[in-house]
């Protein structure tokens, strides 16, 4: 399957000169859906996984759906302020604007290892706060899983030795 073909261009969305990649034409679809998280899944069969983590909000319509494929549990990362139990707390540039990251302190047990799954890979911004707070819980983030890689941002060098994953990349 084409996976490109079910993801729609927004240009000048949030901003002009962004062109946003929307997925919501891929998830509305349902064959398109699964099959693009048992591709995930299956780009992801040969790391040894314990947790997903998934940030807010299209990281929880790929992660979850990943974590439940793998049989695995999944953890919430959020905005600061959203989740009610005690957090850890990191800031984060986006492609377009600044943010805080929160993570429940208990979500993760030293030694755990975590795949970081999200929709889409832009400057890397999101994924490097959230390795950051996950190794701030001692947590082994073993992988990043994305549906959607921007590899002229080059976000994928903020990973270091993390092994990268994308199904479709622009
Ligand atoms: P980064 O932090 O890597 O610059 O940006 C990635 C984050 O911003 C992801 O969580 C993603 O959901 C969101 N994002 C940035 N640009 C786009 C886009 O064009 N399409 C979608 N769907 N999400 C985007």
């Amino acid at each position: 399957m084409n996976f490109k073909d079910y993801i729609r261009v927004i240009p000048d969305f949030p901003q002009p000169g962004i062109r946003f990649k929307d997925i919501t034409t891929l998830l509305k679809n349902g064959p398109a859906y699964q099959a693009a998280i048992a591709a995930m899944r299956q780009q992801v069969a040969d790391l040894e996984i314990d947790i997903i983590a998934g940030p807010e909000a299209r990281g929880f319509v790929i992660g979850a759906p990943l974590a439940l494929a793998l049989g695995v549990g999944f953890v919430p990362i959020r905005k600061s302020g959203k989740l009610p139990g005690e957090t850890v707390e990191a800031d984060y540039d986006l492609e377009y604007g600044k943010d805080k990251l929160a993570l429940h302190k208990d979500s993760i047990v030293p030694g755990q290892k975590v795949l970081i799954a999200d929709d889409l890979l832009a400057t890397g911004g999101t994924i490097a706060t959230t390795i950051n707070l996950i190794n701030k819980l001692g947590g082994n983030v073993v992988g990043a899983a994305f549906l959607i890689e921007l590899s002229y941002l080059d976000g994928r060098k903020k990973l270091g030795d993390i092994p990268l994953t994308s199904l479709v990349t622009y």
